[in-house]
């Protein structure tokens, strides 16, 4: 099958790779319908993570089951499915909790951006729909094995509610996801942080009220202007630099939330100045596969359209100009079809 590899930063190939086997009877091979780059695999492709030996790349996935091991029973070889970037049991003290992506049988997906794919944990991560999709759904539903996810996080994160005024800190697919998310759970106002115009109109496509084009102090001070001088009552950040972080928990009002989802890089947080601020702050790998349910239904039935975060569709071959065009915000997120 063909694979992608990523060599040294900036060095990303397709290459033939043997086909994935089933390995643990908890497994499930799928043949990926569509798979795509993630604003995370920019960290290694920039050389601001380590890339270490030539490894395959990609975590964000839905496709066709192909086979299953024998402890595999809620999907079946045809099916249509979708899957979390984090692979979990759904039945340890963790996931009953809700937190799936802390299961502790997780595995990390790393090896989407392929032909074919095996799942670990396949019955607790696989959620099959009822027939198969037809192709205008296929990139929302894609969408939901993490961007979408991850975006609905931030905002059960940063306690988003009905009536309430969010902050969207970040413009790529997860804040525009953010936006989404903050509209479902009922904010009235949704302050979106982006200074890119095609990222600007769909912000406000999917429901943001107002754009904030500065950055850092000048942008808390824009957010503070709309808010009556206290800050937001949630503020989603999606993003995971120092400068994002600060202007998150700057933006946010005494007694509101900070969703963080963005990967951290080089965070650090003054914990005096936290205390003072009488901002709540939680964040982490999304719980994906608590929502896909949900998420699902929503797309299936056309209430949201997060399919439209992909603005690049290329063949799986040409997936080094997938990582290039985000890499130079030619695109917000490339979709990769094998
Ligand atoms: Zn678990």
């Amino acid at each position: 099958m063909r694979a992608t590899v990523i060599h040294a930063p900036g060095d990303i190939r397709v290459e033939d790779a043997p086909e994935p086997k089933i390995l643990k009877p908890t497994d499930a091979i799928i043949r990926t319908v569509a798979t795509c780059v993630c604003g995370s695999d920019l960290w290694p492709y920039r050389g601001l993570e380590p890339v270490g030996d030539p490894h395959p790349m990609g975590h964000e996935y839905v496709g066709i089951v192909e086979e299953v091991g024998s402890e595999v029973s809620n999907v079946k070889p045809g099916q249509f499915v979708v899957g979390s970037f984090a692979t979990s049991d759904n039945t340890c003290a963790n996931c009953q909790k809700g937190w799936q992506s802390s299961c502790l049988n997780r595995e990390f997906m790393g090896t989407c951006q392929a032909e074919y794919v095996r799942i670990p944990n396949a019955h607790g991560t696989l959620v099959a729909t009822d027939e198969h999709p037809s192709d205008e759904l296929v990139p929302s539903l894609l969408a939901v094995s993490d961007v979408m996810g991850t975006g609905w996080w931030a905002a059960l994160a940063a306690e988003v509610k009905p009536g309430s005024t969010a902050v969207v800190v970040g413009d790529g697919a997860v804040g525009l996801c953010g936006v989404i998310a903050a509209k479902e759970r009922g904010a009235e106002r949704i302050i979106a942080m982006s200074r890119h115009e095609s990222r600007q109109k769909l912000a406000l496509e999917f429901g943001a009220t107002d754009i904030v084009s500065e950055r850092g102090e000048d942008g808390v001070a824009r957010i503070k202007d709309l808010t009556k001088g206290i800050g937001a009552d949630s503020v989603l950040e999606c993003v995971g630099t120092a400068e994002s972080m600060r202007q998150a928990l700057h933006a946010a009002r005494p007694g509101g939330n900070v969703g963080f989802v963005g990967i951290p890089h080089e965070v650090a947080v003054d914990g005096l100045e936290l205390f003072f601020s009488q901002v709540g702050l939680r964040g982490g790998p999304a719980p994906v596969r608590r929502y896909m349910p949900e998420l699902i239904d929503l797309v299936l039935s056309g209430h949201i359209d997060p399919g439209k975060v992909f603005d690049l569709t290329l063949p799986l071959e040409q997936v080094a100009e997938g990582y290039k065009a985000m890499d130079e915000r030619r695109a917000i997120k490339a979709l990769l079809t094998p």
